[in-house]
């Protein structure tokens, strides 16, 4: 059953006093001026995919009765209460609301068991966290007080391990976790945290800098915004170092905090000090031996590049939860001659695309010939699972491994672009080496984010043709550019110092 998002009730909600554990600003941001959150493309999928596991999550806890009236809190309030009382052993009740001292929470799940009740929280992440501890204890607090006796807390999560191996058996996919003990110490100082949260809400907004806060344990939404209100840093923020977290703290520490004015004696490694010489000079680094590397590639090169996506509740047969299924493919194929050759697979029919994609993939890779990918990780990782569900193609699949030249530690040891702002992904390194070529022109879509939710919308039934054809031509411009920026970075770096635009 679909359950629509809760009002915001008069005082605090679950969700604010939790927010404001993380930073006070942001439940004053979220009450007073929710307007100014960006929604990223991952956020809304991880909250998709929360929804959907919440709701199959209540059918695998068992019977129960769903406590609806989301828009009408004073009568969920009551509902909860009547059936509360005099509830038999194994009641189990469905977002039951509870509030107490203004604050109100609706339970994921709470069963009556014997001498009393367990309440369960559901994540649609793979463990528990910290955050996840203090999410249950604002709830057992609130049911506490509310004269709810709580004697089991528990936190459900995705079991990674399960496999969708029945059509719509999906015994296994949820585990549970007991979390009494993580709790017990949080429960003393929840009273406290609801004070500060209605304090803050009353006042002004509060000063707070950005900092790491503001992505851990959520990427806040606001972060635009109140970037926007500090000064501007420096060009160069020593922040940016290449893996220079603990040496940037001591440079700020010493009130250095613009690159260029590192001492080059103050670097730890090869990449910082190739950095902070760019930024120094002005100029593009590329190091000696790199034009060689590439230039030493034997022919043909294959130039390679896949689109995937998740869910946390798998939709194919033989795949499991957060598993990274390809649905695309581009793969730019470069002769000795020069000649260029484009192979390409894009299923968006709404089926399982791993046996396509698998077959597609040998078909366009040939048997020889490196194929240059960009942080070869992620495609190892996919084609390993690709040939786990594909087996009679397992050795083949294996075999492309092998073949693989990463092409994102040649760039990262070395080259290195004042513009690149500490970043060595493709789409910081393309505009410093060939600046024609461009994700920003693109129509429609232009990251990864974007041709996941292209995707869930092209499979989508309710997709009209019309529109599922135009998805179709911008996720193949899009992939069709991530090998071509592969072609023509190894092309442009080959010839040396000169092809870099400083
Ligand atoms: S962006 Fe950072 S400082 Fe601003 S509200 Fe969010 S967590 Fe707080």
């Amino acid at each position: 059953m679909t359950v629509r998002k809760a009002t915001r009730p008069p005082g605090l909600s679950k969700s604010r006093v939790l927010a404001a554990r993380q930073c006070p600003r942001r439940p004053w941001l979220q009450t007073h001026r929710p307007e100014l959150a960006d929604g990223s493309d991952a956020q809304r999928m991880r909250i998709e995919g929360g929804t959907q596991f919440g709701e199959l999550a209540r059918d695998l806890l068992g019977d129960g009765t769903l406590i609806e009236h989301v828009d009408d809190l004073e009568t969920a309030l009551a509902a909860t209460r009547s059936l509360v009382d005099g509830a038999k052993t194994g009641t189990r009740l469905f977002e039951a609301a509870f509030s107490h001292d203004g604050v109100l929470v609706r339970v994921d799940a709470l069963e009556r068991v014997r001498r009393g009740w367990a309440l369960t929280e559901i994540k649609s992440s793979t463990e528990v966290k910290d955050h996840h501890a203090e999410d249950v204890a604002v709830q057992a607090w609130v049911l506490g007080e509310a004269g709810i006796d709580i004697r089991e807390s528990r936190v459900g999560v995705v079991d990674k391990r399960f496999v969708y191996r029945k059509p719509g058996r999906y015994d296994g996919l949820l585990r549970t976790e007991p979390v009494d003990d993580l709790i017990e110490p949080l429960l003393p100082e929840v009273g406290a945290w609801v004070a500060r949260a209605r304090d803050t809400l009353a006042g002004e907004m509060p000063t707070v800098a950005t900092g790491p806060h503001c992505s851990t344990p959520f990427d806040c939404p606001f972060q635009s915004y109140c970037r926007s209100l500090e000064p501007p840093g420096p060009t160069y923020p020593v922040s940016s170092l290449y893996r220079g977290g603990k040496l940037a703290a001591e440079l700020i520490a010493e009130g250095i905090t613009d690159l260029r004015k590192v001492p080059i004696d103050r670097v730890r490694n090869e990449i910082q000090r190739r950095m902070v010489e760019s930024i120094k000079k002005r100029r593009a680094i590329i190091e000696p031996a790199l034009p060689g590397l590439l230039a030493g590639l034997r022919y043909p090169r294959y130039y390679l590049d896949f689109e995937t996506i998740l869910f946390v509740v798998p939709r194919w047969l033989g795949t499991r939860p957060y598993q990274q299924i390809p649905f695309q493919f581009s793969c730019h194929i470069e002769r000795r001659t020069g000649r260029v050759d484009h192979r390409e697979f894009l299923d968006i029919s709404g089926n399982s695309p791993i046996d396509g994609f698998a077959r597609a993939l040998l078909a366009a890779c040939g048997n020889s010939g490196p194929i240059v990918v960009y942080n070869k990780a992620f495609e190892t990782g996919v084609i390993k699972t690709v040939a786990e569900q594909v087996p009679e193609l397992m050795p083949a699949l294996l075999a492309l491994i092998d073949r693989f030249v990463d092409l994102l530690p040649l760039v990262r040891n070395h080259y290195y672009h004042p513009d690149l702002g500490g970043s060595f992904s493709i789409k910081a390194v393309l505009p410093t080496v060939v600046p024609e070529l461009r994700y920003d022109l693109l129509d429609g879509v232009q990251h990864g984010g974007d041709a996941q939710m292209a995707y869930l919308e092209a499979i989508d039934p309710a997709t009209t043709p019309a529109r599922r054809a135009e998805i179709e031509r911008q996720l193949q411009r899009y992939c069709q550019l991530d090998t071509e920026a592969m072609l023509r970075l190894v092309q442009a770096l080959s010839a040396g110092p000169a092809s870099a635009h400083a």
